[in-house]
């Protein structure tokens, strides 16, 4: 069901007034986590006066080790659909394991599904039955045969809102936290209807990288970004504060965006 053979057209998937995939891009920008009423309020105030249309923010964090902060889980999903809904923003937010599905689809507009979790098929497959868009990322290691296929799984079981998101593999280099692959975006528009987004901060981690590799995947024809954006990075309580833009820098690079394609 994700292939071109079988839907030649793209797919576009409509939330409220916001078309993703429909020629336009679409700007998801926020935070990794969801720290306080405070921080969401006003990264969704900056999200929204830059142009973007979707706010980001993580209450289920996945973190490589136990112990580190694991966001702050239903009260911040309760937080970010406030601040979306005052500033008329959609939201995203990451589900990791099927019991949290339906109360993360209680408060947000996307669920992502991040790439340790891309081949967790009990997520999938309850994600097949709900009736919000899935934002697929791709495993930090898997082919484009393996992440067509995970998006099979919520296809199959009944939801056609799924969108791909690239967000870089894992290869030898180091200098980079991932290789973000390019060229996925123009495999991915040959081999599926599906739209494709582009995740820059988790694709290079860093913030210089962000801005050069953000007008690289427009080129490459992405149908939308989702980018990190904090207004202290610095403290942020997840280690992504290095990878994440400063309120001006997100401003300056959304009106530069505007210069190469036409934003929803
Ligand atoms: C995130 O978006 O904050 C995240 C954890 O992403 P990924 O699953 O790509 O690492
Ligand atoms: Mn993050």
């Amino acid at each position: 069901m994700a292939s071109r053979d079988f839907h030649p057209a793209d797919t576009v998937i409509e939330i409220g007034d916001v078309r993703i995939g429909g020629g336009e891009l679409v700007v998801m920008g926020g935070p990794c986590a969801v720290e306080s009423p405070e921080q969401i309020d006003e990264i969704a105030r900056l999200v929204k006066a830059a142009g973007g249309q979707v706010l980001r923010g993580g209450a289920f964090k996945p973190r490589t080790g136990p112990y580190s902060f694991q966001g702050i889980g239903v009260e911040g999903l309760e937080m970010m659909a406030e601040a979306g809904k005052k500033h008329g923003l959609l939201t995203i937010t990451e589900v990791m394991s099927p019991e949290y599905v339906d109360v993360c689809a209680q408060y947000a507009d996307i669920l992502q599904v991040g790439t340790r979790n891309m081949q967790n098929f009990d997520l999938l497959r309850k994600l097949g039955e709900c009736n919000r868009a899935v934002l697929l990322k791709r495993g930090f290691s898997a082919t484009y045969d393996e992440w067509l296929n995970a998006a099979e799984y919520i296809l199959a079981g009944g939801n056609p809102n799924v969108m791909l998101c690239e967000r870089g593999i894992r290869t030898f280099e180091s200098y980079t936290r991932n290789t973000l692959d390019l060229a996925a975006i123009p495999v991915m528009k040959q081999l599926t209807h599906l739209p494709i987004i582009s995740d820059p901060s988790h694709g290079t981690g860093r913030r210089e990288l962000v801005e050069p590799m953000t007008k690289a995947s427009v080129a490459a024809g992405a149908d939308g970004l989702i980018i990190e954006m904090h207004t202290d990075p610095d403290n942020s309580m997840t280690g992504d504060g290095v990878q994440s833009l400063f309120p001006d820098q997100f401003a300056r690079l959304l009106r530069e965006l505007e210069q190469l394609a036409p934003l929803c």
